[in-house]
Protein backbone atom coordinates (compact mmCIF):
# COMPACT_ATOMS: atom_id res chain seq x y z
CA UNK A 1 0.00 0.00 0.00
CA UNK A 2 2.72 2.67 1.15
CA UNK A 3 6.33 2.37 -0.33
CA UNK A 4 8.52 1.00 2.21
CA UNK A 5 10.95 3.34 3.25
CA UNK A 6 9.10 6.15 1.97
CA UNK A 7 9.82 9.37 3.86
CA UNK A 8 6.86 11.30 5.35
CA UNK A 9 5.20 13.49 2.36
CA UNK A 10 6.49 17.03 3.49
CA UNK A 11 10.14 15.16 3.61
CA UNK A 12 9.57 13.95 -0.01
CA UNK A 13 7.85 16.93 -1.33
CA UNK A 14 10.40 18.97 -0.58
CA UNK A 15 12.90 16.90 -2.76
CA UNK A 16 10.20 16.60 -5.58
CA UNK A 17 9.65 20.51 -5.45
CA UNK A 18 13.76 20.88 -6.02
CA UNK A 19 13.08 18.58 -9.37
CA UNK A 20 12.43 21.39 -11.97
CA UNK A 21 12.12 18.99 -14.75
CA UNK A 22 9.38 16.57 -13.01
CA UNK A 23 7.64 20.29 -12.33
CA UNK A 24 7.24 20.83 -15.88
CA UNK A 25 6.43 17.41 -17.21
CA UNK A 26 3.61 17.41 -14.07
CA UNK A 27 2.54 20.70 -15.00
CA UNK A 28 2.41 20.39 -18.61
CA UNK A 29 0.19 16.67 -18.30
CA UNK A 30 -2.34 18.15 -15.90
CA UNK A 31 -2.76 21.27 -17.64
CA UNK A 32 -3.78 19.37 -20.87
CA UNK A 33 -5.78 16.51 -19.36
CA UNK A 34 -7.68 19.27 -17.10
CA UNK A 35 -8.36 21.37 -20.04
CA UNK A 36 -9.73 17.94 -21.46
CA UNK A 37 -11.81 16.93 -18.78
CA UNK A 38 -13.52 20.43 -18.38
CA UNK A 39 -14.50 20.39 -22.46
CA UNK A 40 -15.66 16.59 -22.18
CA UNK A 41 -18.02 17.37 -18.85
CA UNK A 42 -19.43 20.94 -20.25
CA UNK A 43 -20.76 19.09 -23.14
CA UNK A 44 -23.50 17.13 -21.35
CA UNK A 45 -26.02 19.09 -19.86
CA UNK A 46 -27.05 16.45 -17.05
CA UNK A 47 -23.82 16.22 -15.98
CA UNK A 48 -24.49 16.99 -12.11
CA UNK A 49 -28.02 14.36 -12.62
CA UNK A 50 -24.95 11.80 -13.64
CA UNK A 51 -23.15 12.69 -10.74
CA UNK A 52 -25.34 12.07 -8.07
CA UNK A 53 -26.38 8.92 -9.52
CA UNK A 54 -22.94 7.42 -9.44
CA UNK A 55 -22.97 8.63 -6.11
CA UNK A 56 -26.62 7.12 -4.89
CA UNK A 57 -25.56 3.38 -6.50
CA UNK A 58 -22.09 3.24 -4.67
CA UNK A 59 -23.90 4.64 -1.27
CA UNK A 60 -26.39 1.57 -1.88
CA UNK A 61 -23.86 -1.12 -2.50
CA UNK A 62 -21.86 0.02 0.48
CA UNK A 63 -25.27 -0.26 2.90
CA UNK A 64 -25.79 -3.86 1.34
CA UNK A 65 -21.81 -4.70 0.66
CA UNK A 66 -22.70 -8.30 2.06
CA UNK A 67 -25.56 -8.64 -0.19
CA UNK A 68 -23.91 -8.13 -3.30
CA UNK A 69 -21.16 -9.84 -3.13
CA UNK A 70 -22.93 -13.18 -1.93
CA UNK A 71 -24.75 -12.21 -5.32
CA UNK A 72 -21.55 -11.60 -7.13
CA UNK A 73 -20.00 -15.22 -6.42
CA UNK A 74 -22.89 -17.06 -6.90
CA UNK A 75 -23.24 -15.81 -10.26
CA UNK A 76 -19.42 -16.30 -11.48
CA UNK A 77 -19.54 -19.59 -9.90
CA UNK A 78 -22.61 -20.39 -12.35
CA UNK A 79 -21.30 -19.41 -14.92
CA UNK A 80 -18.18 -21.73 -14.01
CA UNK A 81 -15.38 -19.26 -12.50
CA UNK A 82 -14.13 -19.49 -9.18
CA UNK A 83 -14.39 -16.98 -6.34
CA UNK A 84 -11.50 -16.99 -3.77
CA UNK A 85 -12.17 -14.51 -0.33
CA UNK A 86 -8.85 -12.74 0.54
CA UNK A 87 -9.03 -10.83 4.16
CA UNK A 88 -5.14 -8.96 3.12
CA UNK A 89 -2.64 -8.78 1.17
CA UNK A 90 -0.56 -11.88 2.11
CA UNK A 91 -3.72 -13.75 1.67
CA UNK A 92 -4.65 -12.65 -1.54
CA UNK A 93 -0.63 -13.18 -3.23
CA UNK A 94 -0.89 -16.34 -1.61
CA UNK A 95 -4.07 -17.05 -3.63
CA UNK A 96 -2.81 -15.98 -6.63
CA UNK A 97 1.03 -17.58 -6.11
CA UNK A 98 -0.77 -21.11 -5.73
CA UNK A 99 -2.75 -19.95 -8.91
CA UNK A 100 -0.19 -18.98 -11.00
CA UNK A 101 1.10 -22.92 -10.76
CA UNK A 102 4.77 -23.27 -12.68
CA UNK A 103 4.44 -20.88 -14.74
CA UNK A 104 7.33 -18.61 -14.84
CA UNK A 105 5.99 -16.03 -16.73
CA UNK A 106 2.88 -13.58 -16.53
CA UNK A 107 1.39 -10.98 -18.41
CA UNK A 108 -0.45 -8.32 -16.56
CA UNK A 109 -2.88 -5.88 -16.90
CA UNK A 110 -2.96 -2.41 -15.18
CA UNK A 111 -4.37 -3.09 -11.71
CA UNK A 112 -3.81 -0.82 -8.79
CA UNK A 113 -5.39 -3.64 -6.18
CA UNK A 114 -2.64 -5.93 -7.31
CA UNK A 115 -0.05 -2.96 -6.69
CA UNK A 116 -1.58 -2.15 -3.54
CA UNK A 117 -0.92 -5.81 -2.10
CA UNK A 118 2.36 -5.85 -3.52
CA UNK A 119 1.94 -8.93 -5.55
CA UNK A 120 4.50 -8.56 -8.42
CA UNK A 121 7.24 -8.67 -5.48
CA UNK A 122 5.28 -11.42 -4.19
CA UNK A 123 4.97 -13.93 -7.80
CA UNK A 124 9.08 -12.45 -8.15
CA UNK A 125 10.05 -14.35 -4.69
CA UNK A 126 8.72 -17.42 -5.94
CA UNK A 127 10.23 -16.97 -8.98
CA UNK A 128 7.42 -16.01 -11.19
CA UNK A 129 8.21 -12.58 -13.45
CA UNK A 130 4.90 -10.46 -13.92
CA UNK A 131 5.16 -8.24 -17.07
CA UNK A 132 2.75 -4.80 -17.13
CA UNK A 133 1.41 -4.83 -20.38
CA UNK A 134 -0.01 -1.74 -20.20
CA UNK A 135 2.57 1.08 -21.73
CA UNK A 136 3.05 3.65 -19.04
CA UNK A 137 3.33 0.64 -16.52
CA UNK A 138 6.07 -1.18 -19.00
CA UNK A 139 8.18 2.25 -18.49
CA UNK A 140 7.58 2.17 -14.87
CA UNK A 141 8.41 -1.55 -14.77
CA UNK A 142 11.50 -1.29 -16.83
CA UNK A 143 12.98 2.36 -15.28
CA UNK A 144 13.05 0.10 -12.24
CA UNK A 145 10.23 3.37 -11.03
CA UNK A 146 7.80 3.80 -9.21
CA UNK A 147 3.64 5.11 -10.63
CA UNK A 148 3.28 8.72 -10.07
CA UNK A 149 -0.57 9.02 -11.44
CA UNK A 150 -3.55 6.76 -11.15
CA UNK A 151 -4.03 6.97 -14.93
CA UNK A 152 -0.80 7.63 -16.39
CA UNK A 153 1.62 5.91 -14.20
CA UNK A 154 4.74 7.48 -15.79
CA UNK A 155 3.43 11.23 -16.07
CA UNK A 156 6.79 12.17 -14.26
CA UNK A 157 8.81 11.14 -17.73
CA UNK A 158 9.09 12.85 -20.80
CA UNK A 159 10.09 11.24 -24.50
CA UNK A 160 13.44 11.42 -24.38
CA UNK A 161 13.86 9.72 -20.35
CA UNK A 162 11.48 6.71 -22.40
CA UNK A 163 13.56 6.27 -25.08
CA UNK A 164 16.45 5.80 -22.42
CA UNK A 165 14.54 3.45 -20.85
CA UNK A 166 14.07 1.38 -23.15
CA UNK A 167 17.73 1.41 -24.58
CA UNK A 168 18.77 0.08 -20.81
CA UNK A 169 16.53 -2.44 -21.06
CA UNK A 170 17.37 -3.91 -24.59
CA UNK A 171 14.20 -2.53 -26.36
CA UNK A 172 14.89 -1.00 -29.74
CA UNK A 173 13.62 2.14 -30.40
CA UNK A 174 15.38 4.86 -33.03
CA UNK A 175 14.22 7.58 -32.03
CA UNK A 176 11.94 9.39 -29.58
CA UNK A 177 9.05 9.76 -31.90
CA UNK A 178 6.07 8.75 -29.43
CA UNK A 179 5.16 5.96 -32.66
CA UNK A 180 8.70 5.00 -32.91
CA UNK A 181 8.58 4.10 -28.54
CA UNK A 182 4.90 2.47 -29.23
CA UNK A 183 6.11 0.09 -31.87
CA UNK A 184 9.05 -0.56 -29.85
CA UNK A 185 7.31 -1.50 -26.48
CA UNK A 186 4.49 -3.56 -29.12
CA UNK A 187 6.73 -5.48 -30.53
CA UNK A 188 8.01 -6.57 -27.20
CA UNK A 189 4.18 -7.19 -25.44
CA UNK A 190 3.41 -9.27 -28.33
CA UNK A 191 6.12 -11.87 -27.68
CA UNK A 192 4.79 -11.80 -24.24
CA UNK A 193 1.14 -12.28 -25.04
CA UNK A 194 2.09 -15.34 -27.31
CA UNK A 195 4.14 -17.53 -24.97
CA UNK A 196 2.52 -16.66 -21.40
CA UNK A 197 -0.01 -19.15 -20.12
CA UNK A 198 -1.45 -16.81 -17.12
CA UNK A 199 -2.95 -13.56 -17.08
CA UNK A 200 -3.37 -11.55 -14.13
CA UNK A 201 -5.96 -8.54 -14.04
CA UNK A 202 -7.57 -5.74 -11.60
CA UNK A 203 -11.33 -4.81 -12.36
CA UNK A 204 -12.78 -1.36 -13.05
CA UNK A 205 -16.90 -3.14 -11.97
CA UNK A 206 -18.55 -6.30 -11.17
CA UNK A 207 -22.32 -6.55 -12.43
CA UNK A 208 -23.64 -8.54 -9.16
CA UNK A 209 -26.65 -9.30 -11.22
CA UNK A 210 -24.56 -11.56 -13.97
CA UNK A 211 -21.08 -12.26 -12.87
CA UNK A 212 -19.43 -9.95 -15.31
CA UNK A 213 -16.39 -8.52 -14.60
CA UNK A 214 -15.62 -5.02 -16.59
CA UNK A 215 -11.60 -3.48 -17.53
CA UNK A 216 -11.07 -0.12 -19.08
CA UNK A 217 -8.39 0.67 -21.02
CA UNK A 218 -7.11 2.71 -23.44
CA UNK A 219 -4.49 0.67 -25.88
CA UNK A 220 -6.26 -3.18 -26.45
CA UNK A 221 -3.07 -4.48 -24.63
CA UNK A 222 -5.86 -5.40 -22.09
CA UNK A 223 -8.02 -7.09 -23.89
CA UNK A 224 -4.82 -9.21 -25.22
CA UNK A 225 -4.41 -10.20 -22.02
CA UNK A 226 -8.20 -11.09 -21.31
CA UNK A 227 -8.47 -13.30 -24.06
CA UNK A 228 -5.16 -14.98 -25.10
CA UNK A 229 -3.67 -16.65 -21.89
CA UNK A 230 -5.65 -20.02 -20.79
CA UNK A 231 -5.85 -18.86 -17.29
CA UNK A 232 -7.13 -15.82 -15.92
CA UNK A 233 -7.01 -14.45 -12.57
CA UNK A 234 -8.23 -11.36 -11.14
CA UNK A 235 -7.86 -9.58 -8.25
CA UNK A 236 -10.61 -6.82 -7.21
CA UNK A 237 -11.36 -4.93 -4.10
CA UNK A 238 -14.81 -5.61 -2.88
CA UNK A 239 -15.71 -2.14 -2.97
CA UNK A 240 -15.83 -2.37 -7.16
CA UNK A 241 -19.05 -4.46 -7.74
CA UNK A 242 -22.20 -2.92 -8.80
CA UNK A 243 -25.67 -4.25 -8.61
CA UNK A 244 -27.05 -4.53 -12.29
CA UNK A 245 -25.81 -3.33 -16.20
CA UNK A 246 -28.54 -0.32 -15.69
CA UNK A 247 -25.86 0.68 -12.62
CA UNK A 248 -22.86 -0.29 -14.66
CA UNK A 249 -24.41 2.39 -17.58
CA UNK A 250 -23.88 5.59 -15.38
CA UNK A 251 -20.29 4.44 -14.76
CA UNK A 252 -19.30 4.10 -18.07
CA UNK A 253 -20.67 7.52 -18.35
CA UNK A 254 -18.82 9.22 -15.64
CA UNK A 255 -15.47 7.23 -16.07
CA UNK A 256 -14.10 8.15 -19.51
CA UNK A 257 -14.81 11.71 -19.12
CA UNK A 258 -13.46 12.22 -15.77
CA UNK A 259 -10.30 10.20 -16.32
CA UNK A 260 -9.25 10.42 -20.38
CA UNK A 261 -11.60 13.03 -21.25
CA UNK A 262 -13.11 10.79 -23.63
CA UNK A 263 -17.20 10.39 -24.59
CA UNK A 264 -16.46 6.90 -24.56
CA UNK A 265 -13.85 3.91 -23.02
CA UNK A 266 -11.63 2.81 -26.10
CA UNK A 267 -11.28 -1.03 -24.94
CA UNK A 268 -14.12 -1.91 -22.32
CA UNK A 269 -13.92 -5.71 -22.07
CA UNK A 270 -16.52 -7.46 -20.61
CA UNK A 271 -16.74 -11.31 -19.48
CA UNK A 272 -18.73 -13.94 -17.77
CA UNK A 273 -17.00 -16.80 -16.16
CA UNK A 274 -16.03 -19.21 -18.83
CA UNK A 275 -16.83 -19.52 -22.40
CA UNK A 276 -15.68 -23.10 -23.60
CA UNK A 277 -13.94 -22.89 -26.92
CA UNK A 278 -13.30 -18.67 -26.48
CA UNK A 279 -11.15 -16.73 -24.55
CA UNK A 280 -9.36 -18.48 -21.07
CA UNK A 281 -10.65 -21.58 -19.81
CA UNK A 282 -10.09 -20.88 -16.12
CA UNK A 283 -11.37 -18.16 -14.71
CA UNK A 284 -10.29 -17.14 -10.78
CA UNK A 285 -11.79 -13.84 -9.06
CA UNK A 286 -10.02 -13.02 -6.09
CA UNK A 287 -12.16 -10.26 -3.99
CA UNK A 288 -10.14 -9.03 -1.42
CA UNK A 289 -10.70 -6.77 1.91
CA UNK A 290 -7.07 -5.74 2.95
CA UNK A 291 -8.46 -2.86 5.28
CA UNK A 292 -12.00 -2.50 3.33
CA UNK A 293 -14.13 -3.32 5.70
CA UNK A 294 -12.62 -1.37 8.67
CA UNK A 295 -13.27 1.81 6.20
CA UNK A 296 -16.36 1.12 5.80
CA UNK A 297 -17.02 1.50 9.46
CA UNK A 298 -16.72 4.46 9.85
CA UNK A 299 -19.15 6.39 8.82
CA UNK A 300 -16.95 9.83 7.54
CA UNK A 301 -14.67 8.05 5.96
CA UNK A 302 -16.17 5.36 4.09
CA UNK A 303 -17.26 8.05 1.30
CA UNK A 304 -13.56 6.87 -0.09
CA UNK A 305 -14.64 3.58 -0.95
CA UNK A 306 -17.09 5.10 -3.69
CA UNK A 307 -13.91 6.10 -6.10
CA UNK A 308 -13.85 4.79 -9.08
CA UNK A 309 -10.27 5.71 -9.51
CA UNK A 310 -10.95 8.12 -12.38
CA UNK A 311 -7.97 10.54 -11.37
CA UNK A 312 -9.87 13.66 -11.85
CA UNK A 313 -8.97 14.70 -8.48
CA UNK A 314 -5.22 14.78 -8.85
CA UNK A 315 -5.08 16.83 -12.18
CA UNK A 316 -6.89 19.74 -10.49
CA UNK A 317 -5.08 19.69 -7.13
CA UNK A 318 -2.56 22.11 -6.76
CA UNK A 319 -0.29 20.23 -4.21
CA UNK A 320 -0.02 17.45 -6.37
CA UNK A 321 0.35 19.74 -9.58
CA UNK A 322 3.84 20.46 -8.13
CA UNK A 323 4.94 17.54 -5.51
CA UNK A 324 3.89 14.66 -8.15
CA UNK A 325 2.59 11.41 -7.54
CA UNK A 326 5.66 9.94 -5.97
CA UNK A 327 5.91 11.98 -2.39
CA UNK A 328 2.57 10.08 -1.63
CA UNK A 329 4.52 7.08 -0.74
CA UNK A 330 1.64 5.31 -1.95
CA UNK A 331 0.07 3.11 -4.83
CA UNK A 332 -2.87 5.84 -4.55
CA UNK A 333 -1.23 9.64 -5.13
CA UNK A 334 -3.25 12.25 -4.75
CA UNK A 335 -6.23 13.84 -2.91
CA UNK A 336 -7.98 10.40 -3.28
CA UNK A 337 -4.35 8.63 -1.81
CA UNK A 338 -4.46 10.98 0.84
CA UNK A 339 -7.93 9.74 1.91
CA UNK A 340 -7.74 6.39 1.49
CA UNK A 341 -4.21 5.13 1.92
CA UNK A 342 -4.12 6.41 6.12
CA UNK A 343 -7.79 4.49 6.25
CA UNK A 344 -6.51 1.14 4.65
CA UNK A 345 -3.16 0.94 6.80
CA UNK A 346 -5.46 1.89 9.58
CA UNK A 347 -1.98 2.01 11.66
CA UNK A 348 -1.97 5.33 13.85
CA UNK A 349 1.78 4.27 13.89
CA UNK A 350 2.38 4.78 10.63
CA UNK A 351 3.96 8.01 10.30
CA UNK A 352 4.08 8.01 6.68
CA UNK A 353 0.22 7.49 5.93
CA UNK A 354 -0.44 9.28 9.06
CA UNK A 355 1.25 12.82 6.81
CA UNK A 356 -0.78 12.03 4.21
CA UNK A 357 -4.01 13.78 5.58
CA UNK A 358 -1.88 17.17 5.92
CA UNK A 359 -1.18 17.28 1.91
CA UNK A 360 -3.65 19.12 0.61
CA UNK A 361 -4.72 23.05 1.17
CA UNK A 362 -8.10 22.04 1.12
CA UNK A 363 -9.24 23.99 -1.89
CA UNK A 364 -12.27 21.96 -2.69
CA UNK A 365 -11.60 21.60 -6.52
CA UNK A 366 -10.77 17.50 -5.80
CA UNK A 367 -14.95 17.94 -4.67
CA UNK A 368 -16.09 19.96 -7.11
CA UNK A 369 -14.44 17.33 -10.04
CA UNK A 370 -14.82 13.71 -8.14
CA UNK A 371 -17.69 11.99 -10.24
CA UNK A 372 -19.17 9.98 -7.17
CA UNK A 373 -19.27 13.52 -4.94
CA UNK A 374 -16.70 12.45 -2.77
CA UNK A 375 -15.96 15.08 0.06
CA UNK A 376 -12.59 15.02 -0.03
CA UNK A 377 -12.12 18.20 2.41
CA UNK A 378 -14.26 16.83 4.47
CA UNK A 379 -12.73 13.69 5.00
CA UNK A 380 -9.15 15.00 5.25
CA UNK A 381 -10.04 17.56 7.64
CA UNK A 382 -12.05 14.23 9.52
CA UNK A 383 -8.45 11.96 9.43
CA UNK A 384 -6.26 15.29 10.43
CA UNK A 385 -8.44 14.81 13.55
CA UNK A 386 -7.49 10.97 14.34
CA UNK A 387 -3.84 11.75 13.39
CA UNK A 388 -4.06 14.47 16.22
CA UNK A 389 -5.62 11.86 18.81
CA UNK A 390 -4.25 9.22 18.12
CA UNK A 391 -0.59 11.67 18.67
CA UNK A 392 -2.12 12.34 22.18
CA UNK A 393 -0.44 15.78 24.02
CA UNK A 394 2.27 17.03 21.51
CA UNK A 395 3.67 20.28 20.72
CA UNK A 396 1.11 20.89 18.84
CA UNK A 397 -1.88 20.58 21.25
CA UNK A 398 0.13 22.02 24.21
CA UNK A 399 0.65 25.70 22.06
CA UNK A 400 -2.75 25.23 21.19
CA UNK A 401 -3.91 24.84 25.01
CA UNK A 402 -1.29 27.91 25.74
CA UNK A 403 -3.22 30.06 23.44
CA UNK A 404 -6.83 28.94 24.34
CA UNK A 405 -5.34 30.32 27.81
CA UNK A 406 -4.17 33.39 26.35
CA UNK A 407 -7.66 34.21 24.76
CA UNK A 408 -9.68 33.60 27.68
CA UNK A 409 -8.55 36.78 29.44
CA UNK A 410 -8.59 40.14 27.77
CA UNK A 411 -5.28 41.28 29.70
CA UNK A 412 -3.56 37.74 28.93
CA UNK A 413 -4.59 39.11 25.01
CA UNK A 414 -3.32 42.25 25.18
CA UNK A 415 -0.27 41.37 26.96
CA UNK A 416 0.34 38.79 23.94
CA UNK A 417 -0.01 40.65 21.38
CA UNK A 418 2.34 43.31 22.80
CA UNK A 419 4.87 40.71 22.92
CA UNK A 420 4.01 39.67 19.56
CA UNK A 421 4.58 42.58 17.58
CA UNK A 422 8.45 42.58 18.66
CA UNK A 423 8.89 39.81 16.36
CA UNK A 424 8.64 42.51 13.48
CA UNK A 425 12.40 42.69 14.55
CA UNK A 426 13.01 39.27 12.83
CA UNK A 427 11.30 40.44 10.12
CA UNK A 428 13.70 40.42 6.22
CA UNK A 429 11.99 41.75 3.12
CA UNK A 430 8.36 42.48 4.91
CA UNK A 431 8.22 38.94 5.84
CA UNK A 432 8.69 36.48 8.84
CA UNK A 433 10.07 33.56 6.78
CA UNK A 434 12.51 32.02 10.19
CA UNK A 435 10.88 31.83 13.76
CA UNK A 436 12.70 30.53 16.68
CA UNK A 437 11.70 27.90 19.21
CA UNK A 438 8.16 26.09 18.05
CA UNK A 439 7.46 28.61 15.64
CA UNK A 440 10.19 26.97 13.15
CA UNK A 441 7.97 24.35 12.60
CA UNK A 442 5.19 26.58 11.55
CA UNK A 443 7.97 29.03 9.19
CA UNK A 444 9.47 25.81 7.41
CA UNK A 445 6.77 25.57 4.86
CA UNK A 446 5.42 29.11 4.85
CA UNK A 447 5.94 33.37 5.81
CA UNK A 448 4.19 34.36 9.29
CA UNK A 449 2.40 37.54 8.61
CA UNK A 450 4.57 40.58 10.03
CA UNK A 451 2.95 41.51 13.33
CA UNK A 452 2.00 45.49 12.90
CA UNK A 453 3.90 48.00 14.93
CA UNK A 454 0.83 48.92 16.60
CA UNK A 455 -2.22 46.09 18.11
CA UNK A 456 -5.22 47.82 16.86
CA UNK A 457 -6.47 47.72 20.43
CA UNK A 458 -3.75 50.14 21.14
CA UNK A 459 -4.35 52.52 17.86
CA UNK A 460 -8.22 52.12 19.31
CA UNK A 461 -7.22 53.88 22.65
CA UNK A 462 -5.18 56.23 21.32
CA UNK A 463 -7.48 57.53 18.61
CA UNK A 464 -10.93 56.62 19.54
CA UNK A 465 -10.80 55.48 23.22
S1 LIG B 1 -11.74 10.47 -5.53
FE1 LIG B 1 -13.20 10.97 -7.15
S2 LIG B 1 -11.99 12.26 -8.56
FE2 LIG B 1 -10.49 11.20 -7.26
S3 LIG B 1 -9.94 9.34 -8.38
FE3 LIG B 1 -11.65 8.79 -7.01
S4 LIG B 1 -13.49 9.05 -8.25
FE4 LIG B 1 -11.86 10.14 -9.31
Amino acid sequence: MTWLGSPKFPDAARAALADTQLRRNLRNATTTIRGRRAEAVDELPDWEELRRAGEAIKEQVLHHLDTYLEQLEAAVTRRGGTVHWARDAAEANAVVRDLVGDAEEVVKVKSMTTAEIGLNEALAAAGVHAVETDLAELIVQLGDDRPSHILVPAIHRNRAEIREIFRAAGLEAESDDPRVLAEAARAHLRRKFLSCDVAISGANFAVADTGSVVVLESEGNGRMCLTLPRRLITVMGIEKVVPTWQDLEVFLQLLPRSSTAERMNPYTSVWTGVTPGDGPQEFHLVLLDNGRTATLADPEGRQALRCIRCSACLNVCPVYERTGGRSYGSVYPGPIGAIITPQLVDDPRDEQAASLPFASSLCGACFEVCPVRIDIPEVLTHLRAEVVRARGRDAESVAMAAAAWVFASPRRYAAAQKLGSLARFLARDGRLSRLPGPGAAWTSSRDAPVPAREPFREWWRKNRG
